[in-house]
């Protein structure tokens, strides 16, 4: 193969006057290929030199984000820990309440563990962790899910104490509570010399003496069982009211002047139902009081509390 000659025009370095050259083109390949590696090279080292930097830079970089994340971790772990810490004095303020409802307490074994089950979290991924770092969120996990599971424990726990506290409020409202008509207790609850037959009987109330008229309050919430307004004179417990409380609590109210209520009729507590009177078997105006629990009587006394 003849060995072609190849003509290259180019300027020269003064860029004013166009200059000639013959090379032969075995020479102009061999040219080429080094000028060819000879740029590789430069790019090559050029490219090394900014991936380095580069890397170094994201490094650098990552190792702050890191060192940033590691003091979030510990401050959160704090957090948590005093959030746990809080949760002990709800546990502590719940039972109070609990016991105060009448409901049994949450034991402590509960409130550790929380409702529901064990905590179950792939852990896999802490190996990449420093030791310390993955013990330390794997420990905050555990933390933070008890605590999860114990707000949902304290919020079911809520939920009874209020509606304990209701029936509660409610339970009390209905039982008798207060002396229907103010004033001295004549005659007690248990046995006495009666007046009339002078033998010993039991007296099923108390009695309140009271001028005729004067006002007579329910001693509780309930509902009107029985309004007498017939009697015979001297003889009985003359008109009389009573009330139904519900649990097993009943009032009666007898020797009335005048009953101001209807059977059916819903009272209140210190609703006027009534007014004293000397109707019945009676020796004078006074209010005769029973409290019946249960279809017994029980001495009104204890069912005095203003
Ligand atoms: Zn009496």
């Amino acid at each position: 193969m003849s060995d072609k000659r190849i003509k290259v025009i180019y300027f020269s370095t003064g860029g004013s006057e166009v200059r000639h050259a013959n090379f032969s083109w075995r020479k102009f390949c061999l040219i080429s290929i080094i000028s060819f590696a000879i740029i590789m090279l430069v790019v090559g080292t050029v490219f090394a030199v900014f991936t380095d930097f580069y890397h170094n830079f994201k490094i650098e970089s990552l190792s702050r984000v890191n060192t940033i994340l590691t003091q979030q971790l510990s401050e959160m772990d704090n957090k948590v820990r005093e959030m746990d810490k809080r949760m002990g004095e709800l546990e502590m303020r719940d039972n109070d309440l609990r016991v105060f409802v009448n409901l049994p307490k949450i034991d402590e074994e509960t409130w550790k563990v929380g409702a529901g089950g064990a905590y179950s979290n792939n852990d896999y991924e802490l190996r990449f962790l420093s030791k310390e770092t993955g013990d330390q969120t794997l420990a905050m996990n555990l933390l933070l899910d008890k605590i999860q599971r114990q707000i949902d424990l304290a919020q079911k726990s809520q939920k009874d104490i209020e509606r304990a506290a209701n029936e509660k409020k409610s339970l009390w409202a209905h039982t008798p509570s207060i002396q229907p008509v103010a004033g001295r207790i004549s005659e007690r609850f248990g046995m006495r010399l009666d007046p009339f037959i002078e033998k010993v009987q039991h007296h099923y109330g108390i009695d309140i003496p009271a001028e005729v008229g004067t006002k007579i309050h329910a001693a509780a919430d309930g509902v009107v069982e029985e309004v007498q307004n017939s009697y015979l004179p001297n003889k009985g417990y003359g008109k009389y009211v009573v009330i139904d409380h519900g649990n097993g609590f009943k009032t009666k109210y007898a020797h009335l002047h005048a009953s101001l209520v209807r059977e059916g009729e819903v009272v209140k507590r210190w609703q006027v139902i009534a007014e004293v009177g000397n109707t019945g078997r009676s020796t004078g105006p006074h209010l005769h009081y029973e409290v019946h629990q249960n279809d017994r009587p029980v001495d009104p006394v204890k069912y005095i509390f203003n």
